[in-house]
């Protein structure tokens, strides 16, 4: 939701600053009223017991203009913005401001708001050819049509801030309707978010790693485990890492909840090594902990605390096209590297990670994702890329972890490909730390007994 990458590009008006002889001119006409009559006039559709359609249309980066020209200029663009909006449509809406650069529109329900905007926006662009041009800026709009015997203003308000948010991540000087669905989401993420602050800064709470197999190719002997972080919500019960890890991104909250991962994850990595001596850990890092914390660092420490040799980890290293586009990321791999801790290329054959990684980064295994595995046993030319795929990796002494295998046939399928290692449902899915050892580690305890 983030990236509004693009968004001036389209629609250029322009204005001429004719008016700025008239210097000494006021925003206070007739047309255009404030917050207070807004409200009131809002409130006024409840009597009619009609629906409304609320609008906002507002100058693109009108603080960036105001950075760059004089406040006259951006005063008489944005009164001719106003002017234009009440002249087309003086006889279908009512017009508030509360701050330059953006006006308020109350309308009937059968107002047709994207037709006003386009029309907003050509008669702004007719005027380039009329006179000589200066600032340049496009518009964005958002409306919500509103049921006003149930909602307050103070919620419309916000649902109408939500739409013009929209308009503006999706570029391209956009007019955006309110959608429910969109919000409720968004909504879930912000609360998410604190949610997540609250429980990083309580110890974790709610915080968990889960552990899945890793087998052998030949042996299928559990190896090692991937730790996979899982977190219970008070307000939603589990969520999907898929959901969830991102916020950690975005918010940096990953840099704590990611160290204490590794910290675990080792911990538990020499536990169980009284079960399988050459137990290993797989854990994954997102570029954004590489990037604002010394992974080095604390994985010296962690290594030392756990006496664990750094021989028995791998970093998962995933969204991989932003890991090799950024130098301070590199160059702490590169550390990792020398401090001899095994890397790996998650979700290899998706759109992120490809042969061109490799290049550069000295990895010792890639992580095949499942929907590769799974597309290579439905059509002949995937499963002989597949093949390929792992020969030119064993070809350059690289292994090949195969993902996602769910079920004996595809076992089956896979398995003359010599897969160095396999994960899947069909081994184990990933349990708690007590599941684990009893499901994939206890049954070696006579043999470290007997040993
Ligand atoms: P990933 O690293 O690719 O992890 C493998 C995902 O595939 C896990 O999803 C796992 O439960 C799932 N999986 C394993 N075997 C099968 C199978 O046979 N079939 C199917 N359909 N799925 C299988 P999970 O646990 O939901 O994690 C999703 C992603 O979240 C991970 O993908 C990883 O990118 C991220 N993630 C999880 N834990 C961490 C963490 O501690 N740190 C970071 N940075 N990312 C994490
Ligand atoms: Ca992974
Ligand atoms: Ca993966």
């Amino acid at each position: 939701m983030e990236d509004s990458s693009g968004f001036l590009t389209t629609n250029i008006k322009s204005l001429d600053t004719v008016f700025l002889e008239n210097r000494n001119d006021r925003m206070d006409y007739m047309f255009l009223r404030g917050e207070t009559n807004l409200q009131e006039d809002f409130y006024s559709y409840r009597d009619r017991k009609e629906n409304l359609i609320f609008m906002k249309i507002g100058i693109a980066d009108w603080n960036e203009l105001q950075e760059q020209y004089a406040g006259e200029i951006c005063e008489k663009t944005y009164q001719r913005f106003c002017e234009n909006i009440n002249m087309l449509y003086q006889n279908q809406v009512r017009l508030y401001t509360t701050q330059r650069g953006e006006v308020f529109l109350l309308g009937d329900s059968n107002l047709d708001a994207k037709m006003l905007f386009t029309r907003i926006e050509k008669e702004d662009t007719k005027q380039q050819y009329l006179e000589e041009t200066m600032l340049y800026y496009s518009l964005y709009a958002g409306y919500v049509e509103i049921a006003v015997e149930r909602e307050t203003y103070q919620s419309a308000r916000k649902k109408l801030e939500f739409a013009c948010k929209c308009a503006w991540l999706d570029g391209n000087g956009q007019i955006t309707v309110f959608q429910e669905e969109r919000y409720e989401k968004y909504l879930r993420k912000l609360s998410m978010k604190e949610q997540l602050k609250y429980d990083v800064a309580h110890d974790f709470q709610g915080f968990e790693v889960y552990y899945q197999p890793i087998v052998s190719g030949d042996t299928k002997e559990v190896s090692g485990a991937e730790a996979l972080l899982r977190w219970k919500s008070q307000k939603y019960g589990m969520v999907s890492p898929a959901e969830f890890i991102p916020v950690l991104e975005q918010t940096g909250l990953i840099v704590p909840v990611g160290k204490w991962v590794l910290y675990t994850a080792i911990c538990q990595c020499k536990e169980w090594q009284r079960y399988r001596k050459e137990f290993r850990m797989n854990i994954n890092l997102s570029h954004i902990q590489l990037k604002q914390s010394d992974v080095s660092r604390d994985l010296i420490k962690d290594l030392k605390e756990c006496k664990l040799d750094s021989k028995y980890i791998m970093l998962e290293l995933t969204e991989s096209g932003r890991v090799e586009k950024d130098s301070a990321v590199r160059h702490m791999i590169k550390h990792l590297q020398k401090m001899k801790v095994k890397l790996a290329i998650d979700d290899f054959g998706t759109g992120y990670s490809n042969f061109c990684y490799l290049k550069d980064l000295k990895v010792h295994i890639i992580k095949i994702d499942r929907t590769f595995v799974a597309n290579s046993l439905a059509s002949e030319y995937q499963y002989k890329l597949l093949r390929h795929i792992i020969e030119m990796a064993h070809g350059v002494q690289l292994q090949v972890c195969l993902e996602g295998i769910e079920s004996e046939k595809e076992l089956e399928k896979v398995s003359p490909l010599k897969p160095d290692y396999i994960q899947g449902y069909l081994f184990g899915h990933p349990v708690d730390a007590a599941a684990f050892l009893e499901k994939n580690l206890l049954r070696y305890i006579e043999e470290v007994e007997v040993k």
